[in-house]
């Protein structure tokens, strides 16, 4: 008998496995249809001996001491600054904008972050209250280089126009009149020195958590015993799309070695305007692995395949809104992470968002146990009814 059936070794599913076999002593049987653990985070060494992340190029950022802490548990830190280089006219600038961008994009020779202010505010246009991620850029830059470097990339990555997106999609991505060329302004910036899969080794080593690999949960749930599910995967899914698909965003990436010390100057180089692909990756940048060859891995955004991103706007959070309103109502699963709140999350805030969860469960364990002993059952046929 298992306390919990977790659903996906991604973050969301990794905390709370961990916090609650390790914290609390409980029985966990964490199961995942990819044949390894990690979620899109996975990391592993190609053919060459290179590290790659296979769903992408993932790079932790945080504001959360809380977060950090955690983590550090298992896993020691590579210190990373990530940066990244847009090609735009023929020309590598540092995106998010700042002052270098300006000067290289006009062939000016801007010097004090007031002349980059004043620069952009005689271009911004007023848009009030920035709705959408059109407003938030041009609100700010101006149209100019909204279309030079967000505009086509929003097309591309998302099958939208900026204009169909929420505000937070490109807000992610600040304005600067300095030269800080960062991509990230968080606290802690930094990359598990050994990798991500090591990390979530470390986590899930403990005799409480047992594992399924490469295993939907709905061919065993009706085999196992187990008290509740902490499911992580697309949330419309677990509902059998009861009220439609829910809009995923995926991307296709195309791994490639080479046999070169190294390709780029940085890590990632966008390109908003250029080619089928968003953008490249250059992993030994973010690894910090010393090797003659190199490895990286282009980006082409599509809607079909693995759901990677939920897709930010009205329409998407109405619907999400019904499906939240199904997930609260069934008894017995506790919905978490990136794909299962449809939320477009970094892995800082789903590792947040999960320790959140564990904080509830641990609580209502303890509520529990003074009225009854008895958990939550929880079958298919509870659910689709
Ligand atoms: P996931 O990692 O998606 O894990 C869910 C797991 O559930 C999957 O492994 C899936 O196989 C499994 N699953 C689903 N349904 C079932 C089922 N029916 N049965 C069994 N298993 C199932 N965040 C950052 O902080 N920094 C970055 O640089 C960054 N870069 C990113 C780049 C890309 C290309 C992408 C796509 C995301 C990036 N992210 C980044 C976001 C990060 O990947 C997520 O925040 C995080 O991995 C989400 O964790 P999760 O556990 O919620 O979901
Ligand atoms: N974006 C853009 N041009 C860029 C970088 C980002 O238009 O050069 C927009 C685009 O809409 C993108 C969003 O900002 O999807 C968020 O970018 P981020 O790099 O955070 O995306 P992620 O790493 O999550 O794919």
């Amino acid at each position: 008998m298992f306390d919990y059936l977790v659903v996906g070794a991604g973050f969301a599913g990794a905390v709370v496995a961990e916090r609650m076999a390790r914290a609390f002593g409980k029985k966990v049987l964490l199961v995942d249809r990819r044949n390894h653990i990690g979620g899109n985070a996975y990391d592993h060494y190609n053919e060459a001996g290179l590290l790659v992340h296979r769903y992408g190029p993932h790079i932790f950022h945080t504001n959360s001491e809380q977060v950090f802490q955690y983590l550090s548990q298992f896993t020691t830190w590579r210190c990373y600054e990530h940066r990244v280089l847009a090609y735009v006219d023929g020309k590598l600038v540092p995106i998010p904008i700042n002052l270098d961008t300006v000067n290289l994009i006009y062939d000016l020779n801007l010097q004090t972050e007031e002349e980059v202010a004043e620069f952009f505010a005689s271009r911004a246009e007023d848009r009030g209250h920035s709705r959408t991620s059109e407003d938030v850029v041009v609100s700010k830059v101006g149209r100019d280089l909204y279309e030079k470097l967000f505009r086509n990339y929003t097309r591309k990555q998302w099958g939208k126009d900026p204009s169909e997106l929420d505000a937070s999609v490109t807000a992610r991505i600040p304005v600067r009149t300095n030269r800080d060329d960062r991509y990230f302004g968080d606290r802690y910036q930094a990359m598990p020195r050994h990798g991500y899969t090591r990390m979530f080794e470390n986590m899930l080593d403990h005799p409480n958590i047992a594992f399924e690999l490469g295993c939907d949960f709905r061919d065993i749930v009706d085999d196992v015993s187990f008290r509740e599910i902490i499911y992580t995967g697309p949330v419309d899914e677990f509902f059998d799309f009861c009220y439609g698909e829910l809009p995923y965003r995926s991307l296709r990436f195309e791994h490639e070695t080479l046999d070169m010390e190294f390709l780029q100057p940085v890590a990632v180089i966008n390109y908003p305007n250029d080619h089928a692909y968003t953008r490249v990756t250059e992993f030994k940048h973010l690894t910090g692995q010393g090797h003659r060859k190199t490895s990286v891995v282009y980006e082409y955004p599509g809607d079909e395949g693995d759901p990677y991103y939920p897709v930010p706007n009205a329409a998407n959070a109405a619907l999400y809104k019904r499906y939240a309103e199904l997930a609260s109502a069934t008894e017995g699963v506790h919905f978490v992470g990136r794909l299962a709140t449809y939320k477009y999350y970094n892995m800082d805030q789903v590792v947040a968002q999960a320790l959140t969860l564990v904080k509830q469960l641990a609580a209502g364990y303890r509520a529990r146990h003074s009225v009854s002993a008895n958990g939550h059952s929880w079958s298919t046929q509870a659910v689709s009814a």
